[in-house]
C-alpha cells in the first residue's frame, strides 16, 4: 500500500536462475503486507514445487479459456511453455490492502508497462547476477535443467539483459543478503511515496 493509499504491484524480472524466487521468498518473510502472484502455467511441475504456491498448473485448454475470458492481465510463451498472470488474484490482494509481487519474464513486463494494461501502480525491478558466468553456474547447481535447456535459458538471459531500460530499479544478486536488503528497501521506499507516478 503506498502513501496515496493504493496497492502496488512489484514486477520482478530477471534471467532464469538469477535467484528471484529465493530473494522474493526471503523478503516476504521479513516484510509484512506482501502477497505473491501465483501464475498459471502449462509447464510440468518441478519436484520441489507446490501447486497453488509456486504456480497453478493447468492444461493448454484451460489456458485458452482463461485468455478467452479475459482473466489474464498478460501471458507469454516462454521456451514452449505458457505462463500468465491472474487479474482476479491481484485484485483480491489489493482488496485485502496488501501489495503484490509478480515474478514474470521481460516480455510480460514490457507488455504491462508499454500497453498500460494495468490500472494500478506498478514498480519494475530487474534482478540478476552480475555476469552470465555466474548465471551458468547457478543453473548448473540448481540441477533442474539439462545442458541444452541451460543453453536455451542463457540465450534468453542475454536478450533479457538488453531490456534493462524498461525497469525502475536494478538489484544485483551476487550476495543473497545484499539482494534481499536492496529489494526490501525498494519496497519500503515505494510504500512511502506520496505521488502516484508509477509507470
Ligand atoms: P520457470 O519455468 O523457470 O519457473 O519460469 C520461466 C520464466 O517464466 C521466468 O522468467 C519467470 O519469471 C517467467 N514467468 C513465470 N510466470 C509468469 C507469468 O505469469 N507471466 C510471464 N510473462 N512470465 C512468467
Amino acid at each position: 500500500m503506498h502513501g496515496a493509499g493504493k496497492g502496488i504491484a512489484f514486477v520482478i524480472c530477471g534471467p532464469s536462475g538469477a535467484g528471484k524466487n529465493s530473494v522474493i521468498k526471503r523478503v516476504m518473510e521479513i516484510l509484512p503486507g506482501l502477497s505473491f502472484s501465483v501464475s498459471y502455467t502449462t509447464r510440468p511441475r518441478r519436484a520441489e514445487e507446490h501447486a497453488g504456491v509456486d504456480y497453478n498448473y493447468i492444461s493448454q485448454q484451460e489456458f485458452d479459456r482463461l485468455i478467452a475470458d479475459g482473466e489474464l492481465i498478460e501471458h507469454v510463451t516462454y521456451l514452449g511453455d505458457r505462463y500468465g498472470t491472474s487479474r482476479a488474484q491481484i485484485e483480491e490482494v489489493f482488496i485485502r490492502g496488501e501489495d503484490v509481487i509478480l515474478n514474470i519474464d521481460v516480455t510480460g513486463a514490457r507488455r504491462l508497462r508499454q500497453k498500460g494494461l494495468v490500472d494500478f501502480p506498478a514498480v519494475y525491478i530487474f534482478l540478476t547476477p552480475s555476469s552470465l558466468d555466474q548465471l551458468h553456474d547457478r543453473l548448473k547447481i540448481r540441477g533442474t535443467e539439462d545442458k541444452n535447456e541451460i543453453k536455451r535459458r542463457l540465450n534468453v538471459a542475454k536478450e533479457e539483459m538488453d531490456a534493462l531500460w524498461l525497469f525502475d530499479y536494478l538489484v544485483i544478486n551476487d550476495e543473497f543478503e545484499v539482494a534481499v536488503d536492496e529489494l526490501r528497501s525498494i519496497i519500503i521506499t515505494e510504500r512511502c511515496r506520496l505521488v502516484d507516478d508509477h509507470g
